[in-house]
């Protein structure tokens, strides 16, 4: 079973954050449209102080923090991904070199246990 973003849902850093959003909103994660419809009143009210509650504006503002939010998520598990991806490279670059490393220092043993042995 992969979620929206074709991960698993469990792990899925959008769903997470969606999920996180939906629970600091007071709404439940699995919260349809309905439930959506109070979070601009709840974010206006916790967030601003004595601001005039949203008239129709602040569905847009919920939707464009979901949007940020989305977008960060994004961003984190590319970079999370670019991460492991440079780390496996790394490790890889590190194998290289230890086995060329290895092998000359090997050849170069051998090359100077032969010139000692005569
Ligand atoms: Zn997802």
């Amino acid at each position: 079973m992969a979620c929206v973003h074709g991960n698993d849902p469990r792990t899925c850093i959008v769903c997470k954050t969606l999920a996180e959003l939906d629970s600091m909103t007071g709404n439940a994660a699995a919260g349809g449209r309905r439930a959506t419809t109070a979070a601009p009143v709840d974010i206006v009210s916790r967030g601003g102080g004595d601001r005039t509650p949203a008239r129709g504006g602040g569905h847009f503002g919920y939707h464009v923090a979901v949007f940020a939010a989305v977008l960060i998520a994004a961003a984190i598990s590319v970079w999370f991904v670019a991460g492991i991806v440079f780390a496996f490279i790394r490790v890889f670059e590190v194998l290289l070199v230890a086995a060329v490393a290895g092998t000359l220092g090997y050849r170069l043993g051998r090359a100077r246990g032969r010139r000692e042995q005569r």
